[in-house]
């Protein structure tokens, strides 16, 4: 249910509905716009409360979100939501920011290097992971605490924020403290308890679409971030799997102008896992920025053929040097800017 209040609704008042809320057994979820507050009233429950709000001075009016996903849809907030990570990106916004950096996170010389040439090419978040989610048990698992440590470093050398993924709730918590995005992986959007805790949490979430996931299925687990709290939800296309074989996963393009209409949320794009073949990169990445993404996530490694993950899908740094101009080209053609 979406509580809209009157104009000029002071900070006081939306406090003590806020109480109010919570009291019968609802979580409030406020969000300010330019002109008008509205308030999310969520749970399970929320509807039976309706008159409560209706009789209330300070109510505009009440509207019922439709779809099942209700923090999450469009009819819940009109604006795109643009997430502030630090002084310099903001992602939703006109520029579409490129995340880069290796699969996993080797050493630290590895990381601090590939994030130089990331930075040097225009990429504006470094990408790493220190908890890998392997389909064998005996391929490389990540260098875990170690590997954030190394990452934190690359980050505050560079001056960029960065993202790894989390794989258990212990690893949310950890993660918390050491990057600045944390990556709920394609195999854990269904780990409820996960999404909980990553709600639980300050931090940006990127949320990567499963192997099996339908668009509404991603949209309910977003919802689960957002109603413990989290309102910084970035959603990631990264590849479905359908019955071609010829590439590694199936990028489903068609879900981008889906998802604008359904969700205010941002999107990033994955071309890497998506299509995984290095030399096919460049060109999806370039629909992607055609198609509506407001971010990339890429992976270049220094050295792919020595990678321990991921290596057949990873860039080499002058390609990504390449491809970076020609994605600029690509956003200014639909009017977003990509390169500063
Ligand atoms: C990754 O980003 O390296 C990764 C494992 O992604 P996904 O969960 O999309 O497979
Ligand atoms: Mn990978």
């Amino acid at each position: 249910m979406i509580v809209t209040l009157k104009k000029g609704i002071k900070k006081k008042e939306i406090a003590v509905l806020s109480e109010k809320i919570k009291a019968l057994g609802c979580r409030p979820y406020v969000v300010k716009g330019k002109d008008v507050t509205i308030i999310g009233v969520i749970g399970e429950y929320a509807k039976k409360h309706k008159e409560v709000f209706e009789t209330m001075d300070m109510v505009e009016h009440i509207s019922e979100i439709q779809k099942p996903y209700k923090l999450a849809s469009r009819e819940f907030k009109k604006e795109n939501t643009v997430i502030k990570i630090n002084k310099n990106v903001e992602i939703g916004g006109k520029r579409i920011h490129v995340i880069a950096g290796p699969c996993a996170i080797e050493s630290e010389d590895l990381m601090i290097r590939t994030a130089k040439m990331v930075k040097d090419a225009g990429a504006t978040v470094i990408r790493g992971g220190a908890f890998k989610p392997r389909s064998s048990p005996y391929a490389f698992q990540g260098l875990g605490e170690k590997g954030l440590k190394y990452i934190k470093e690359s980050g505050k050398k560079l001056c960029m924020p960065t993202v790894s993924e989390a794989m258990t709730i212990e690893q949310v918590n950890l993660l918390s403290k050491y990057c600045d995005i944390i990556q709920i992986g394609a195999r854990n959007i269904q780990n409820y308890d996960l999404l909980k805790a990553a709600g639980e949490q300050k931090k940006p979430v990127l949320l990567k679409r499963g192997l099996a996931t339908t668009v509404k299925e991603l949209l309910l687990s977003a919802e689960y971030i957002l109603s413990r709290g989290n309102s910084n939800v970035m959603l990631c296309e990264r590849g479905i799997r359908t019955f071609e074989d010829s590439t590694r996963f199936t990028m489903d393009l068609n879900a981008i102008p889906v998802l604008k209409k359904l969700t205010h949320l941002p999107l990033i794009l994955d071309p890497s896992h998506g299509i995984g073949i290095r030399e096919h990169i460049g060109a999806m990445a370039k629909a992607c920025v055609a198609v509506g993404a407001d971010g990339l996530i890429i992976e270049v490694h220094p050295r792919p053929e020595e990678a321990l993950s991921d290596g057949p899908q990873s860039l080499f740094p002058s390609q990504f040097k390449i491809l970076m101009e020609e994605l600029n080209l690509i956003a200014k053609a639909v009017d977003r800017e990509l390169l500063a």
